[in-house]
């Protein structure tokens, strides 16, 4: 195979219209209602790479925009680019970073058109320092780890990193820019770059899709004031961790809990200080977790605690400690401090098997014995 197989001209106008039709991908999923903030950036970026492009390669236009402004704006699009990607992995890129990886392209590209003009140090220098940004996008990522949301955008970015760098290693070591330009590493790599595109297209829509899914699952299967699991997401989990202590043998313990006189809470300071108490509870039975163990709000002011490998004297213990700190603690909210107490009914599948509906109807009527009783206390079940 050599260069002539691989026709230039045409591999050009694949990686242009890739180009212009994965951005415009990017755009159209931007603008989608709600989109995530990374969306929008890796839409901008790409939209100034293709903008940047234009202007390099489109004969006719005067100097400073075909070799010094194209080649800032196609840096500037990847920085957006990689602000993009850094967003995504809750952190981000600043201004001042960006402004910098555009400044460096302008200072450079301005040097070698006005001081020391080379077309061949222009077209070195951009196909290293383009593949070393993208390099840079790959590395934001795969930090990150989940390589099965992100492994496709990745593959992508070192690609057309290696694309870019072959790019400009050519350059180097061909003294003639033309012929260095029909040779078969140019033809390859102008292959390899629209299948880059493609990759990383397809990699951040990817990884878009698994960001909302991620969201619809939090939105159906935890509770919003509290964080704690709802009864969907108890139902899904409890089933699944049941099966786990079943299965290893060990003992699955639940601890019903319901805070006492909470009516009267809501009455005399009001909802906002009710809703504070729920997640003041909610932190404090966090604290107590291991990471099988399950919290889940069961309705207004009640609580399931799933407990994996956890015996019933031992239960007995964790509630009996968290009911004290419950009532040793005060909810502060707009100078405001409130005491509350809270009853708690505990059942083991030592008594009750490992089914879960029943252990929680009999931790219930547990808890309910403990109300009887008097509340702020615990009960056996
Ligand atoms: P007991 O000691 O017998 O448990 O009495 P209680 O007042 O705690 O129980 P009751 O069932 O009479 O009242 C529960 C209250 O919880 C009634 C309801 O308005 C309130 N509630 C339910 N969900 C929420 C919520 O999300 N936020 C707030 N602030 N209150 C809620
Ligand atoms: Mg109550
Ligand atoms: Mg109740």
């Amino acid at each position: 195979m050599d260069a002539g197989v691989l026709n230039l001209d045409t591999l050009l106008l694949v990686q242009i219209c890739v180009t212009l039709l994965t951005t415009a991908l990017l755009v159209a999923s931007a603008c989608y209602a709600d989109s995530p903030p990374e969306q929008r950036w890796w839409a901008a970026g790409n939209v100034a790479v293709s903008i940047g492009m234009v202007m390099c390669n489109v004969d006719g236009l005067p100097l400073l925009v075909n070799n010094i402004l194209g080649y800032g704006v196609i840096a500037f699009g990847i920085a957006l680019v990689l602000r993009g990607l850094r967003v995504y992995c809750n952190n981000t890129l600043s201004w001042t970073t960006i402004g910098i990886i555009t400044g460096i392209a302008l200072v450079v590209m301005a040097y070698y058109t006005l001081v020391a003009p080379s077309l061949r140090a222009r077209l070195c220098f951009s196909g290293f320092y383009y593949a070393i940004l993208n390099w840079m996008c790959a590395f934001a990522i795969a930090r990150r780890g989940s390589w099965r949301v992100s492994g496709i955008a990745v593959a992508g970015f070192v690609l057309l990193g290696v694309a870019l760098f072959l790019r400009g290693t050519h350059m180097l070591t061909h003294s003639d820019p033309a012929d260095a330009a029909s040779s078969l590493v140019m033809a390859l790599s102008t292959l390899a770059v629209p299948l880059a595109q493609i990759c990383i297209a397809f990699g951040v829509i990817l990884m878009v899709m698994w960001r909302y899914a991620e969201r619809l699952r939090r939105l159906s299967t935890l509770d919003a004031l509290t964080g704690a699991l709802n009864r969907a997401g108890l139902e899904m989990q409890g089933k699944r961790t049941g099966l786990r202590a079943q299965r290893g043998g060990r003992s699955l313990a639940v601890i019903m809990i319901d805070v006492d006189f909470f009516k009267v809470i809501n009455d005399t300071y009001g909802h906002p200080v009710g809703d504070e108490v729920l997640r003041h509870l909610a932190r404090l039975v966090r604290l107590e977790l291991r990471p099988h163990d399950l919290l889940a709000r069961f309705g207004g002011e009640e609580f399931v605690l799933v407990l994996d490998g956890v015996d019933r004297p031992s239960a007995l213990k964790v509630a009996e400690r968290l009911r004290a700190r419950i009532e040793y603690e005060m909810v502060e909210l707009d100078k405001l401090s409130v005491r509350y107490t809270a009853s708690m009914g505990v059942v083991c599948s030592d008594q009750h098997d490992y089914d879960l509906i029943r252990l929680i109807s009999a931790g219930d009527a547990a808890m309910y014995e403990a109300k009887r009783a008097g509340r702020n206390r615990v009960a056996a079940g």
